[in-house]
């Protein structure tokens, strides 16, 4: 017996041949039973992290230079803020901050659970670069359709975005498909919003057909799902990349964090002469004593 193909956690880019449109395909398995497992939240608000983390995939992978691709959403609703991280590299992390007590009376739905409040996108590129941050409104009907009427109005760019999630023990499996015009040229003056991209049409049809077994279907070979999809114009596929879970936090993260306290304060906000950092995305637990806070302070001093 071989064992079953498992085509998860992974990004194919693409292109569609005839019309020049491009695209994303994401599909996330592993990657979100960790990112799940470090938390225990209520199934709505996971598939929530799992749908965040999904986004995060397919709108960073767009991106032409490398860095760090964040989106936050920020509401009045019982999830009170939701992060997805992914890098370049493949790295992802996504976590939520919620409200026990409300969330298990809080019905499966989008606009309950965030409320109202805005999506955020930033796109940080490293020291010497100027951050990018881009914001639009929550109005509701889901993530993927706020983040698709972020690129329509405010980068002008026609997107189409489909996501699909399935239950997975105590986590989500999902996937996503992305069309995507090509940037407009800035220099090339206005342009009307309504006329669509060539191809736009017939793209945009084929993809309302995928189904949601097809796409989460971790037997089923990503090519092959593309190819379904859109074989009669030709699909061109470029060079898959691998997700994995992977936090930005560390001992020198937390060390930099604590030791810009005072030791009035650190020793206010110490346990038992001890404090603790948590990281919010993974869970880790970095402690200190007051003593080596305060060995830390003489070193920063003594470099400074
Ligand atoms: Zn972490």
């Amino acid at each position: 017996m071989f064992p079953e193909p498992n085509h998860n956690d992974l990004i194919i880019p693409f292109q569609l041949e005839q019309s020049g449109l491009r695209g994303r395909f994401v599909r996330l398995g592993a990657t979100l039973d960790e990112i799940l497992g470090k938390h225990q939240y209520p199934q709505p608000v996971a598939r929530l992290v799992a749908e965040a983390a999904t986004l995060a995939c397919v709108l960073g992978s767009m991106l032409k230079e490398d860095g760090i691709f964040s989106l936050q959403a920020k509401g009045d609703g019982p999830v009170g803020m939701l992060v997805a991280d992914y890098t370049s590299d493949g790295s992802l992390r996504a976590y939520a901050s919620f409200n026990k007590d409300v969330v298990a009376t809080v019905p499966d739905s989008f606009a309950e659970l965030l409320g109202t409040g805005y999506l955020a996108f930033t796109i940080d590129r490293g020291e010497g670069f100027e951050r990018y941050q881009g914001i639009v409104e929550v109005d509701g009907a889901s993530l993927t359709a706020a983040a698709q009427h972020y690129f329509l109005q405010s980068e002008q760019i026609h997107t189409e975005l489909k996501f699909f999630a399935a239950p997975h023990a105590h986590s989500f499996h999902t996937a996503a498909l992305c069309i995507q015009a090509m940037p407009h040229d800035a220099d090339a003056g206005d342009h009307d919003l309504d006329r669509l991209p060539p191809g736009w049409d017939e793209a945009s049809a084929l993809l309302a057909t995928l189904s949601a077994a097809e796409a989460l279907d971790a037997a089923l070979h990503p090519h092959e799902v593309l190819f379904r999809l859109f074989h009669e114009g030709g699909v061109r596929a470029y060079d898959t990349v691998h997700v994995m879970h992977r936090c930005r936090c560390g001992l020198g993260r937390a060390e930099r964090a604590l030791s810009a306290l005072s030791e009035a304060e650190a020793e206010e906000l110490a346990d038992a002469g001890r404090i603790e950092v948590r990281c919010e995305f993974c869970n880790s637990t970095y402690t200190f004593t007051l003593q080596e806070l305060s060995d830390l302070r003489a070193k920063d001093a003594g470099a400074g």
